[in-house]
């Protein structure tokens, strides 16, 4: 369409931001904290850190602009170096974790919240800043809860810095309220009228159901593209290749459709397709994830299909874990959702779900992180802050107190913490690597039991995404090419004599495509591993092979994931061993057969049953050896001397070990 003719200087006059650039200068030198509300597509992520460098505001710092997702932190960074015309990573730049992209010359800098909490570890001032920009803010990560909690200290302690926090929904009054009463501005929407239609009966396949809906519409419907939302990569691949071959069986006469998927994955230059308009009499569909409902704008989109699911992270209090779920949206997001089909002209969303479900089964917003996660890795940052009391910590919506202290348990189980919550030295040390609290100790303590080099190698092929490529049309062949690797002991060994074969192949690119790797993972992988490495460098932990003992290996990982073991059930499965709930190893490990009485794993998914996916043997001996502190019963008792209000509780005393130990 007509957006492709407009000059970037000429798109940027014509976002609805631009009529307030005054009015906000002059509200950041006024006011040292500043809420801004306005609708996706209004301008504020790509905008706003451009009218503060234009007005002065970089000769005191950099400007910083922290993004919930990784795919939005770099794809807006290339954006703007785009309109500030500068090359990505000089004036303009991104960091997320493992890649940063930044120079002595960047002045504004995207990056994801978690990076700036990483820095905030380093520098508790931020001294390089001049502003901060929380964008995104009603996505309520539980990084950007906590950086609330941190910046809101810090701006008392620093009166030339300004914070910004952006919102893209009604929130902004709660927010304002907990930043002091800030003064809230609001960017007047230009919005066009969102017809929608509900289905009259639930959908037995909501994929099959979004798939004959894209076509319907482009079929019959006038131009216009559409956006479809799904739950992930695997999905919006198989409904991508679906369209495609149902597309083939339609008569020529039928305008062309381009497909096009968007998730956090896709390689950059994949990534910038979904932003280009479609070629003349082409009609675009981009199958995206929750990315599209905010974090990323694309222009043209006339209609919205909502089946009404997402992935999501959710603390399951069974397994003290975190997981990856499909859920049902929030109606918040299901309202966000719709608007997208109506930023260039009246549009249309398709919610395949009932109008019943949407009123009677969806929760009105989506519950924070913060309330649904995991807090291990929080917490062992906020205690390396030096905050003592994370009850009285300074939330917007505080954790609940259950989940506080289980995460709190874990990282005394894993050494981090003392008797009384304090951190460790060991825990001092694990909040240096950018990693789960468990990975961390894994690989603090390889060093010890002689096999550093190994666990660096396992603990970056876990780091990143799945490295083994299943085509649909080849599955047997692929199958049987990795199973090559399989390791009789376990998954974790697999991954480290994948990684082994590709440097023996001279870490070629050619050999990842004849095996069925992902070749872009495998060299992602190789990154991390040189990133560990200087940090491990940086602390004088020795890397130590194991000579190929890779019994050590395994008693390594078991020092770090004691608390993810599991023993063979007479009846079906395993029990976990803190929970006691049955779990299934996963039919790609190369023990799904074999079933050895003890494992441990890296993490459990749900799909048709709880599987433990990573799955690794080990002696059960192990357990206790490497974590005595973990069965040992331990004195509770509050800590009021100290006024501190946490306590340590037993984590798995009622687990007392089988008598054959
Ligand atoms: P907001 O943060 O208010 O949602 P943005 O600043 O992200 O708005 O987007 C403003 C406009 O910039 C969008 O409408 C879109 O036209 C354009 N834009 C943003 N990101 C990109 C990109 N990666 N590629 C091309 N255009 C983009
Ligand atoms: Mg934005």
């Amino acid at each position: 369409g007509k957006i492709s003719t407009l000059s970037i200087r000429e798109q940027r006059e014509g976002l609805p931001i631009r009529k307030l650039r005054d009015e906000f200068i002059a509200a950041v030198r006024a006011h040292q904290v500043l809420v801004v509300v306005g609708e996706t597509g209004s301008g504020k992520t790509t905008q706003m850190t451009q009218y503060l460098a234009e007005a002065g505001f970089t000769a005191k710092g950099m400007i910083g602009c922290t993004q919930p997702r990784r795919i939005a932190a770099s794809s807006v960074a290339e954006r703007v170096a785009e309109e500030v015309g500068c090359r990505l990573g000089q004036e303009v730049g991104f960091s997320i974790r493992f890649n940063d992209v930044t120079s002595p010359e960047t002045v504004i800098k995207y990056m994801t919240d978690g990076m700036l909490l990483r820095e905030y570890l380093m520098d508790d001032e931020l001294k390089r800043y001049s502003v901060i920009i929380l964008d995104e803010a009603h996505e309520r990560t539980i990084n950007t809860d906590v950086l609330f909690g941190l910046l809101k200290g810090l701006v008392k302690r620093r009166p030339d810095l300004r914070v910004i926090a952006t919102s893209a929904t009604l929130d902004s009054d709660k927010f304002a309220e907990y930043w002091f009463d800030c003064p809230v501005m609001r960017i007047p929407g230009r919005t066009f009228p969102v017809t929608t239609h509900y289905v009259t009966q639930p959908a037995d396949d909501y994929l099959e159901l979004a798939i004959t809906t894209v076509l319907r519409i482009h079929v019959t419907k006038p131009a216009g593209d559409i956006l479809l939302f799904l739950t992930g990569q695997e999905e919006i691949d198989d409904a991508c290749e679906k369209l495609n071959s149902r597309m083939k069986a339609l008569p020529a006469s039928i305008p062309e459709l381009l497909i096009l998927p968007a998730y956090g994955a896709l390689p950059a230059e994949m990534q910038s397709k979904i932003f280009e308009p479609a070629p003349a009499f082409t009609r675009k569909v981009v199958v995206a994830t929750n990315i599209a409902e905010a974090s990323l704008t694309i222009d043209g989109v006339y209609y919205v299909i909502d089946p009404g699911f997402c992935k999501l992270k959710v603390f399951n209090a069974k397994t003290g874990m975190d997981a990856l779920q499909v859920v049902p949206i929030s109606q918040a997001s299901a309202k966000q959702r719709a608007g997208r089909a109506g930023r260039t002209g009246p549009g249309e969303c398709y919610r395949l779900y009932t109008q019943d479900a949407f009123k009677t089964e969806m929760l009105p917003s989506t519950v924070p992180e913060m309330q649904r996660s995991n807090l291990a890795q929080v917490v062992l940052n906020l205690k390396a802050m030096g905050i003592p009391d994370l009850l009285a910590f300074d939330w917007m919506d505080p954790p609940a107190p259950a989940t506080l202290a289980e995460a709190m348990q874990n990282l005394f189980a894993l050494g981090a913490l003392d008797e009384e919550g304090l951190l460790t030295r060991l825990g001092r040390r694990m909040a240096e690597f950018p990693l789960d609290p468990a990975l961390a100790k894994t690989l603090i303590a390889s060093v010890d039991l002689g096999c550093s080099d190994e666990i660096l190698t396992v603990v970056s092929m876990l780091s990143v995404d799945n490295v083994f490529f299943r085509p649909k049309d080849r599955q047997s062949l692929a199958d049987q090419k990795h199973s090559k690797f399989h390791q009789p002991e376990g998954d974790h060994l697999t991954l480290l004599c994948v990684y082994q074969a590709w440097k023996d192949s001279g870490f070629a690119n050619a050999w990842c495509f004849e095996n069925f790797l992902h070749g872009r993972t495998m060299r992602k992988a190789h990154d991390v591993r040189k990133q560990l490495l200087s940090i491990m460098d940086r602390h004088r932990l020795d890397v130590i092979s194991s000579g190929k003992d890779f019994t050590r290996v395994r008693r390594a990982l078991t020092s770090g994931f004691f608390t993810r073991a599991a023993r063979k059930d007479p009846v079906e499965g395993y029990k976990t061993l803190s929970h006691g709930q049955t779990v299934f190893v996963h039919p790609s490990s190369s023990l799904f057969q074999k079933g050895p009485d003890w494992v441990i794993y890296h993490e459990l998914v749900l799909t048709t049953k709880e599987y433990m996916r990573s799955v690794t043997a080990i002696d059960p001996k192990w357990l206790f050896e490497l974590a005595p502190r973990h069965f040992r019963k331990v004195d509770t008792h509050e800590i009021s001397r100290r006024k501190r209000r946490e306590k340590i509780e037993p984590l798995y005393d009622r687990f007392n070990p089988p008598d054959t130990w």
